[in-house]
């Protein structure tokens, strides 16, 4: 590939043309600069358009701690985060767009129905354009070159060309949905770099269950609604999807660092409870009801409406025979093990944990070794569950870098509240 000097030394480079880098890229623009955005793909926000697959939630409804309580050990930066872009500021953004927002009763936050992701980007893009942000598609960062600049490949050309931006922000994404241009490669760009990154896993994604074949022909791809999911001492609530892999839904997403963890010792099990609304004392009563002579198939699906799969999922995963007595039988409906032996592969997931290590970036996230370089979105090591807090993590963080680098370009003041 030949090489060319396109030395723009006065405008801000944008890597990546995910959610957090096109967030980062308007208010950088907003504040004055000039703004050029360069994208691997042939188009931008690719995976912001996949987001529409699961129900496209911008964000959350949930109070600031419980919101920021969601990025686990990464709490305390992201209630920061939040602060400076919260969710009511993502509504904001998107009413500026002409997107009027609304809030399910799960206390997600959704566009109206009639605005799909595609509207959304469509929306967001021309407006990107009137304030003179440039988008530089099928233009991929290479890594940077010994000295200062950014090594880009032009795929028009097939040249390369270097680039010396004022200051970068690198929003390069996670590491699943490959075919989305989020593929993780450029962790080996930044490790030559002598950045430390922390190995990708999956999060938000599926768990693997040997389920016997009679259970896969029996049930194939079934919903379980309204029950509750353990591992360790986490508990989520939800719908659970059996497939003949395993297990899906937002209750296994939820639990994937603690399954991750779990697998870490060897198998993980995931306990069911298919009674969450009733009190143990409750089930029991009920379960006493059962005349003689009545089958438990029968009794389960009238009193307690257990209906199918859950005959079959007694039979695969409880014992040979059910419990005779009352309080053993409640124990086991509410204590179901479903014994996980992998998560789903990493290209499956709804989003990764690991990427660059935090102590590489500074409170403005600015690499430590590469003064002038931020990075932002989920390229950084965090995870939250879904519900909106992705989308959320992504346009706080890319919102906040960009104000690391208005500060790092001389055009604010520093504030008291960041050190
Ligand atoms: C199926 C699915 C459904 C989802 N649903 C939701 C949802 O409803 N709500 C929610 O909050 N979140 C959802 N998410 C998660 C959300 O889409 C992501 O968290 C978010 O897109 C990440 O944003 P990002 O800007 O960090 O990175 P990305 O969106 O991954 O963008 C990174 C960009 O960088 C580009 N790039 C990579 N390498 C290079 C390079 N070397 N040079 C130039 N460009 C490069 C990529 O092509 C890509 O365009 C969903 C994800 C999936 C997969």
């Amino acid at each position: 590939m030949e090489s060319s000097s396109d030395a723009q030394t006065t405008g801000v480079a944008v890597i990546g043309g995910g959610p957090a880098g096109l967030l980062a890229a308007q208010r950088l623009a907003e504040a004055g600069c000039r703004v050029t955005v360069y994208e691997a793909q042939a188009t931008v926000g690719r995976k912001f358009l996949v987001a529409g697959h699961g129900g496209f939630n911008l964000t959350n409804s949930e109070p600031p701690a419980a919101f920021a309580a969601r990025y686990a050990t990464r709490q305390s930066e992201f209630a920061r985060f939040l602060e400076h872009f919260s969710p009511a500021d993502l509504r904001a953004w998107a009413r500026q767009l002409g997107i009027d927002t609304f809030v399910g009763t799960s206390g997600r936050i959704f566009p109206l129905e009639e605005h799909k992701p595609a509207h959304v980007l469509r929306a967001w893009l021309e407006h990107l354009q009137a304030l003179g942000v440039e988008l530089k598609t099928r233009h991929r960062w290479l890594g940077f070159t010994e000295g200062s600049g950014l090594r880009i490949a032009v795929e028009a050309t097939g040249q390369e060309m270097t680039l010396h931006p004022a200051a970068t922000l690198l929003t390069l994404g996670g590491a699943s949905w490959a075919k989305t241009g989020s593929d993780g490669r450029w962790t080996t760009l930044l490790q030559d770099a002598g950045i430390q990154t922390v190995p990708f896993a999956p999060s938000n994604c599926g768990a693997e269950v040997a389920w016997s074949a009679f259970f896969r022909e029996k049930v194939g791809r079934q919903p379980l609604k309204n029950i509750a999911l353990r591992c360790g001492a986490a508990v989520v609530r939800g719908e659970l999807l059996f497939t003949d892999y395993g297990l899906e839904g937002t209750p296994v997403y939820a639990l994937t660092p603690a399954v991750r963890e779990a697998l870490t010792t060897g198998a993980a099990t995931l306990w069911l409870n298919l009674k969450p609304d009733l009190t143990e004392a409750q089930l029991i009563h009920k379960l006493e009801g059962r005349r003689p002579g009545k089958s438990w198939t029968s009794f389960l699906s009238e009193a307690l409406r257990l209906k199918a799969p859950v005959p079959t999922l007694l039979r695969e995963v409880g014992p040979p025979q059910l419990p005779a007595s009352a309080p053993e039988l409640a124990r086991l409906l509410t204590h179901l093990p479903l014994p996980v032996t992998g998560l789903r592969p990493l290209d499956e997931a709804i989003s990764t944990a690991g990427g660059i290590a935090w102590p590489e970036v500074n409170d403005d996230l600015m690499l430590r070794r590469r003064p002038g370089t931020f990075v932002a979105g989920e390229m950084l090591d965090w995870e939250a569950p879904t519900g909106g807090y992705l989308l959320q993590g992504c346009f706080s963080t890319g919102a906040w870098a960009a104000q690391g680098m208005l500060r790092w370009l001389g055009q604010v003041k520093p504030e008291a509240t960041n050190a």
